[in-house]
């Protein structure tokens, strides 16, 4: 007998999860089940695919026993493809991604303790010691004589030694802690195992005792062994839409996507024609807690008439869409198609184009036909769907159909097409603002003439937003312009705004000399009100949001984009800013003008002391002058 350390991180999830997960301890028994239906999955290709497996007896089933008592244990056992004894150290005793520390993480800080996570992130196996104090696997591989017995109690480490076992498959053996006990119980194992897997589409059986009753309705002294079939066993999503009701997709979708929630929108197409396919898609509820890691687990697997080719393909469906849970199962690709040409069939990718757009076109109508539900979807996956606007280009308009943003005008989220319907005549451009936070960009004076005149302006107060709306492209015959930028008022100059600038030529000299190179021009503003001064970026260089942005990702190689300083010549502080002569008095409200500006932006400044000194000289003459 051989004893193993567990990989470190293993050692860490198995203390975590022994100690601190309690919500949805039931889930064990799905992870369970799952793994063995993946194992058949895997036996099932290679029978079909590859010559040195056809030999083999395919009899695929799960089997469920358990024993109560004292000491009650639950056995899980597959005639799937089994480990050997490599494969049993490297699977059950390693996890190898990359995205294990962010996990770890966010398991230990999830207020919920979801042992949810546990499944989507998948190392589902580990999720047995929730309810168990020792766990065993016996396990034979296909096409090897050897068995393995594989034996830990979760506390940093395993053993391994070799075993017998009749035929190739993996038997589970939980040994029941008082977590546990409660799931040696037929009605409850009957139970989880229709709620999450009734739709696995290998039978599992579930083996009983019952007391047995004689004719006369006497008790049996001998108890009498019993075998169910508990699961419905059929690919669902083969069925006939017309026979399948909510209950049978949210069943199938809680065991496939690892969620113990109903989703939000279900999609199920069998297409027939010049391809035949079949597709059901999920919304979940709840953006899988890997959507922002770059290494996410794909969602949607991959069958080709039935037989489960793969569920690593990110390629599947476009990364905009990786929230999407569900299954593709093609009539028409070869069986033993490699992982590698996927990418390049032309049969696949005709199903992602017409996926895509049935998947983006059942959006829309849930946007006509349930608003509530609808921002409730933009609301956990409006993020993603948004990058949709540069990585797919075919799909923009729509795209750009779905989004749903914040405004000055709308409550809650607007549409472009209704932000359209409230333009004002003159309008020729969509106009937004982007900046971090939405309380900020809604008092920001760079909105005052905007408000002034009545006209809508879009908050974008996700950072992404900066780096995306300038490559949507048009709505319709209208550009997006944004607010921070000096060109997004240009159209809408009117000629006594041109004669105050022409007025305002000699001041603005002067102010570009006090600033030196703190800014890279000064103008005259048309678009403020009420407030003296407001920052803008050029047309072409980044927002001061933007480069804060490209800092905090580590990138500090960019050059410096100076801001332009815009005045608002009929402001009174300016105005009489003009009488001053040149001097100290003069260059510190310039300095003023242009640091007030920066702070109401939410940047940073250069030298906050030297601000402080200037403002309390201010205050100093406000105070003695009174
Ligand atoms: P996941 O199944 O999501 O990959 P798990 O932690 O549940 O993660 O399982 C780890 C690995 O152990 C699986 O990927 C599989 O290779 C192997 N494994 C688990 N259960 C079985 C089983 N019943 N038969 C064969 N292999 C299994």
């Amino acid at each position: 007998m051989a004893a193993h350390q567990f990989q470190t991180e293993v050692s860490q999830l198995l203390h975590l999860i022994i100690h601190s997960l309690y919500s949805h301890k039931e889930i064990f028994l799905r992870e369970l089940i799952s793994n063995a239906s993946d194992a058949l999955d895997k036996l099932k290709y290679l029978t079909l695919t590859d010559e040195a497996y056809k030999q083999i007896d395919f009899s695929p089933r799960i089997d469920i026993s358990f024993t109560e008592g004292e000491h009650p244990t639950l056995t899980v056992s597959d005639t799937g493809i089994g480990m050997n004894e490599n494969e049993l150290v490297e699977n059950l005793g390693t996890i190898a991604r990359s995205g294990t520390k962010a996990f770890l993480e966010k398991l230990s800080g999830d207020a919920r303790k979801d042992s949810n996570l546990i499944g989507q992130f998948g190392v589902g196996f580990y999720s047995s010691f929730m309810v168990a104090e020792k766990v065993e696997v016996i396990t034979r591989r296909a096409g090897e004589e050897n068995a393995y017995r594989w034996t830990s109690d979760g506390r940093g480490e395993y053993t391994i030694e070799q075993d017998a076992r009749e035929s190739h498959g993996t038997t589970v053996i939980l040994h029941l802690n008082d977590n546990g006990r409660e799931f040696a119980n037929r009605w409850r194992i009957d139970g989880i195992i229709k709620k999450y897997s009734n739709h696995i589409p290998f039978p599992i059986y579930l083996h009983y005792e019952e007391t047995g009753w004689d004719d006369k309705g006497n008790k049996k002294q001998d108890k009498v062994q019993k075998t169910d079939q508990v699961n419905s066993a059929s690919a669902l999503w083969k069925r006939p839409k017309s026979e399948l009701k909510d209950e049978d997709y949210y069943e199938f979708y809680r065991s496939i996507a690892h969620d113990s929630d109903d989703p939000l929108l279900y999609i199920h197409t069998h297409a027939e024609g010049t391809m035949d396919y079949t597709t059901l898609f999920y919304i979940p509820k709840k953006a899988p807690f890997d959507m922002y890691y770059a290494d996410y687990r794909p969602g949607v697997k991959l069958y080709v008439k039935r037989v489960f080719i793969t569920d690593d393909d990110k390629e599947l469906m476009p990364v905009y869409l990786r929230f999407l849970r569900g299954v593709i199962d093609s009539e028409d690709l070869p069986l033993n198609v490699s992982r590698e040409i996927l990418q390049q069939n032309s049969i696949l990718r005709k199903i992602r184009q017409a996926s895509v757009k049935k998947v983006l076109s059942e959006l829309e109508k849930l946007a006509e036909s349930d608003k509530e539900k609808y921002i409730e979807f933009w609301k956990e996956f409006g993020r993603p769907i948004k990058e949709g606007l540069y990585s797919d280009h075919e799909n923009r308009e729509t795209i750009l159909k779905l989004a749903r943003f914040k405004s000055t005008k709308a409550e809650g989220y607007t549409s472009l097409l209704e932000y359209e319907i409230r333009m004002v005549p003159e309008q020729k451009a969509i106009y937004y603002i982007t900046g971090q936070n939405e309380k900020t960009l809604r008092q920001s004076p760079l909105l005052e003439m905007y408000n002034a005149k009545g006209i809508e302006v879009l908050i974008m107060d996700d950072e992404l937003d900066d780096v995306i709306i300038p490559m949507a492209g048009k709505y319709k015959e209208f550009e997006f312009k944004s607010v921070n930028r000096s060109d997004a008022a240009e159209d809408l100059k009117t000629s006594s705004d041109k004669e105050k600038e022409q007025e305002a030529k000699p001041l603005i000299e002067r102010i570009k000399k006090a600033l030196g190179d703190r800014v890279k021009d000064v103008k005259a503003s048309t678009r403020l009100s009420d407030s003296p001064s407001c920052i803008v970026a050029d047309s072409n260089d980044p927002t001061v949001q933007m480069q804060a942005l490209l800092k905090s990702m580590g990138k500090n190689d960019i050059p410096e984009f100076k801001p332009i300083l815009e005045i608002n010549p009929t402001h009174p502080i300016i105005q009489k800013l003009g009488d001053m002569e040149d001097g100290t008095e003069f260059s510190d409200v310039c300095m003023l003008l242009f640091e007030q500006a920066m702070l109401v932006e939410g940047m940073k400044l250069e030298d906050p002391a030297a601000f402080a000194r200037r403002l309390n000289n201010m205050l100093d003459r406000a105070v003695e002058k009174k």
